[in-house]
């Protein structure tokens, strides 16, 4: 039985993008073959098995799946037999981490060093915060947002040579990794490092795009249009496929993470898809039963019974009148909490009329309060 992901890399279900990234590093930083402590075999199932999590649940779609349909629903995504190096697309990070050790492990796996180290690699997601309030909550919201990013060079369509043309290097074969061997008293050691024909882009030009002197990308700022749904979390990650950075040597764009804040109002407060607030009555109306007037989140005002007897601080319930829960048609309720306004000054007649009720025009003895 393969071990759930998040357990893998002891990070929690609710686990952010970043946070993932962190953990697989810091564990690939302990287990990868050439550093472990582990016998070598035991070291790269570690390894696979931190990848193979990583792999999963870096990725939103991947991890999506799992964590609907757990590891039935990404086996396919891999193929037969699972999850092999070749489903790896994170090599970068290895190599960050490591940069030469990259090499050697990957050559004591049989060649497999071109499989994750072409030249085009996807462009960096991006993260873009926006506030919005309880109304936005209830009505969903459309927007636009404008992104500053790396987009592609449009003179040269993102290729990096002028007018578009270039051609796969020669020397690395688009890879834009050149493999050295050298000879040293312990034995062969391969080497990997940036093509030297190439730079590292794995295509050569006859001429450089001048806009982006041949990167195939400039920075500029784009407006992306965004709906936000209704019954928005705080908190809530939507996703914007391909509105991040620009892929970079032909590789795909990165996506754009909309962050959503949900403003606090002053006068609700929101659990899930209900609402709360609070009102002030006055003692008779507690008692006797009667009405208030409430206004809702949409500045409706309706009538809310209150019933005789109630106490203060019990709350009443207007169903209908909450936001959405994501996902749901429905609307929650509003709750509201019911106070008593308690009057500082009174008039002639209250005042005889509270006496009348607290019993003081009675002589002393017979009075509700005091000695029982
Ligand atoms: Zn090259
Ligand atoms: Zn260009």
């Amino acid at each position: 039985m393969p071990r759930d992901y998040y357990e893998v890399l002891g990070v929690s279900k609710g686990a952010t993008p970043d946070e993932i990234k962190s953990a697989y590093r810091k564990l690939a930083r302990q287990h990868h073959p050439d550093v472990s402590k582990d016998p070598k075999e035991v070291a790269e199932e570690k390894f696979k098995e931190i990848s193979e999590a990583y792999e999963v649940l870096y990725d939103p779609e991947k991890r999506k799946l799992y964590d609907q349909f757990g590891h039935e629903g990404v086996n396919q995504q891999f193929g037969q037999g699972g999850f092999t190096w070749d489903n790896f697309t994170h090599f970068d990070d290895i190599s960050d981490i490591f940069g030469d050790l990259f090499g050697s492990f990957f050559g004591g796996f049989g060649g497999r060093r071109s499989a994750g180290r072409s030249a085009a690699r996807q462009g960096d997601s991006l993260r873009y915060d926006v506030a919005i309030n309880l109304m936005d909550v209830l009505n969903g919201k459309e927007i636009k947002v404008s992104v500053p990013h790396e987009a592609p060079c449009e003179p040269c369509r993102g290729t990096g040579g002028k007018d578009g043309q270039y051609e796969t290097c020669s020397k690395c074969g688009g890879s834009g990794v050149a493999t050295m061997v050298r000879h040293t008293p312990f034995g062969q050691m391969r080497q990997t490092a940036e093509c030297p024909d190439c730079g590292g882009r794995g295509r050569t030009f006859k001429e450089r795009c001048r806009e982006c002197k041949g990167s195939g990308r400039t920075r500029k700022t784009s407006t992306v249009d965004v709906k936000i749904p209704r019954g928005a979390e705080d908190g809530m990650r939507l996703r914007v496929p391909g509105k991040g950075d620009a892929g970079i040597n032909g590789g795909p764009p990165g996506d754009l993470y909309v962050v959503i804040h949900v403003e606090d109002h002053p006068d609700f407060k929101r659990d899930g898809a209900n609402l709360w607030t609070e009102i002030r009555t006055t003692y008779p109306r507690l008692v006797l039963g009667g009405e208030e007037t409430v206004k809702t989140l949409e500045g409706e005002k309706v009538a809310l019974a209150i019933p005789a007897g109630t106490q203060v601080g019990s709350v009443l319930r207007m169903p209908g009148k909450g936001v959405y829960r994501y996902g749901s048609s429905v609307r929650g309720n509003l709750y509201v909490r019911v106070f008593m306004d308690v009057p500082k000054k009174v008039s002639d007649f209250e005042r005889e009329s509270l006496e009348k009720l607290d019993g003081r025009d009675k002589p002393a003895k017979k009075r509700r309060f005091g000695k029982k």
